[in-house]
């Protein structure tokens, strides 16, 4: 038993009494209010419920029907809920018609450069700033990042363009900072089986980003969004940025399957970064352009001013003019498969 669902305009008195009902076996409700049905995403181990106990709940006052979801994610999957999610941050809608595009540095290196790169790439039309304050680097004598000046400059940054800022999370304990500036919180490629740090971002109320890991699977990924939502944190959306595979000529193996699949099987937006996908800035274009007609709800792209002196990532990142170029070319193509950019 997984999904409980509720009669037409059953009494509050009677959707608490079944949630009382769920904590007495140890498990926990999830009120979810669709446009036709009301239902209960039921949390726990649901594999210890038997079929008597199931029973019993299925003739309680108010219950419709009684549900097994087969697969191993619950909330996160399409059976339990048929409608796409649509997250909405200040206003743009993710997982909506309109695709978004989150545009910006790899990382945020100083004031001056984040401004005009800010505002070049609001004026070809992205609707979103990246940039990271807190860097994961391979390398611990790499640039780490600015930290919270980092995230100060990008709200300045926000404050001037407009755009909403996506930026990345590494340590719980930054959580208190991050969330006073982010729009939406970053939970990058090393960190996505980081289970403490997803039931972190689970409980708070700011839509995650999560990024695929290295090497996850397309189930191990969606076990990890579960992990979030299973704390309340319904916003999340799913990046695929590449993953390891035997092949050296590009940084990553952009898996673009993983968008029409993902879509099977989930109901949360799918945003595709091209940039980490390949790695070398003349292949992002027509990646991000296969990526829209595979049906991505948004696209995150790296884009930098000078990307010969850029502190980290500078041979994916595209020039302005190309990324504007791109905006202009994607734009039939999202028409083309019925959205729009
Ligand atoms: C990034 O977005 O700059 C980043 C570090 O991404 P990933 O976690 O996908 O490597
Ligand atoms: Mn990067």
């Amino acid at each position: 038993m997984d999904i409980i669902v509720l009669q037409p305009d059953t009494p509050e008195e009677n959707i608490r009494h079944i949630l009382k009902k769920l904590e007495s076996k140890g498990l926990k409700g999830t009120i979810s209010q669709g446009t036709e049905r009301t239902i209960i995403g039921v949390i726990g181990d649901t594999s210890r419920v038997t079929e008597e106990e199931e029973d019993a709940i299925r003739v309680m006052t108010g219950v419709e029907n009684v549900v097994r979801i087969l697969k191993p994610y619950k909330l996160a999957s399409r059976e339990f809920k048929k409608v796409n999610t649509e997250i909405n941050v200040r206003g743009s809608i993710i997982g909506g018609k309109k695709i978004q595009v989150m545009a910006g540095p790899c990382a945020v290196e100083n004031k001056t450069i984040l401004m005009n790169i800010a505002e070049r790439v609001k004026n070809s039309g992205a609707t979103f700033l990246r940039g990271g304050a807190y860097k994961p680097r391979t390398s611990p004598y790499s640039f780490q990042g600015l930290g919270e000046e980092g995230l100060r400059y990008l709200a300045e940054a926000r404050e001037k363009t407009g755009l909403p800022i996506v930026t990345e999370i590494m340590d719980p304990r930054d959580m208190d900072v991050i969330v006073k500036y982010a729009d939406i919180i970053q939970i990058g490629t090393r960190n996505m089986q980081n289970f403490r740090l997803l039931l972190e971002v689970g409980s708070i109320d700011k839509p995650i980003l999560l990024k695929r890991g290295l090497s996850a699977t397309i189930k191990e990924w969606l076990m990890s969004a579960e992990y979030i939502m299973s704390r309340g944190n319904q916003n999340v959306m799913l990046c695929e940025r590449g993953i390891r595979t035997f092949e050296t000529a590009t940084r990553n193996t952009l898996d673009l399957s993983a968008v029409p699949l993902l879509k099977q099987l989930t109901h949360l937006p799918v945003v595709v970064d091209p940039s980490h996908g390949v790695g070398k800035w003349d292949l992002v274009a027509p990646m991000a352009k296969a990526a829209v007609a595979a049906g991505a709800d948004a696209l995150m792209i790296e884009v930098h001013t000078n990307p010969e002196e850029a502190l980290s990532d500078g041979e994916q990142s595209l020039r302005p003019d190309l990324f504007a170029k791109l905006m202009r070319e994607l734009k039939p193509i999202a028409e083309a498969v019925g959205r729009e950019i």
